[in-house]
This record gives structure tokens, sequence and C-alpha cells, in this order.
């Protein structure tokens, strides 16, 4: 017996909750990492809210990539995805109030000081 849904409220998590993540064993709170060839990634899809992983994805970089990963401070060992896009940067919290870019981009004057 099969029943169509039809219920107003939704059961699943809302997306601006789930994040992809990777989880690293250091005490580096910044990484960078730069691709040669072309890559398969696999990172982990987090729902952040509960601070739980959902799922692996694998996700295909061109050669001469670069990603930041940046360390979740509420959940140790577990890094957000950053990348440049047409030299715009975009974190995998896709949060609004992101607060990794920043973090990167403290992080990188540090470096050319
Ligand atoms: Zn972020």
């Amino acid at each position: 017996m099969s029943r169509t849904p039809n219920r107003p409220y939704c059961i699943g998590l809302a997306s601006t909750v789930k994040a992809m993540m990777l989880q690293i064993d250091t005490p580096e709170p910044i990484i960078s990492l730069k691709f040669d060839q072309p890559f398969e990634f696999h990172c982990i899809e987090v729902d952040t809210l509960n601070k739980r992983p959902l799922r692996e994805v694998s996700i295909n970089f061109k050669a001469g990539r670069v990603l930041y990963f940046v360390a979740d401070v509420s959940m140790p060992g577990w890094y957000y995805i950053l990348m440049y896009a047409q030299n715009e940067l975009g974190c995998s919290c896709k949060s609004p109030n992101c607060e990794h870019k920043e973090m990167l981009r403290q992080h990188q004057n540090a470096i050319a000081a």
C-alpha cells in the first residue's frame, strides 16, 4: 500500500543547514591545497545544525584549482571548503554571515606581511 505525501510540513532538512565539509586530522586551522591534476575529492555533507555527517559526496575539480580548508570552531577536526571562482571567494557553509572567508583573508594577509 502506498500513500501520497500530502502534508503541508516538510520532514527534510532545510538546505541552509547542510554544508560540504571535510574531516582532517591536523591542528592547523587553515589549510591550502593546490591540484596539479584533475582531482576527485571526497567530502562529507554535514548537517551543521545537529553537527552530524549525512553522506559522502564526490566532487571533481579541474587541474590548477586551489582549495582552502577552514576549521569549524564548533566542530573540531571538521573543515569548510573555500574556493575562488571568477575572483570571488566562495565557502561551502553557504551562510550569509560566513566567517570563514574573513578567517582565510586574515590568514593570507599574515603570510604576505
Ligand atoms: Zn563559511
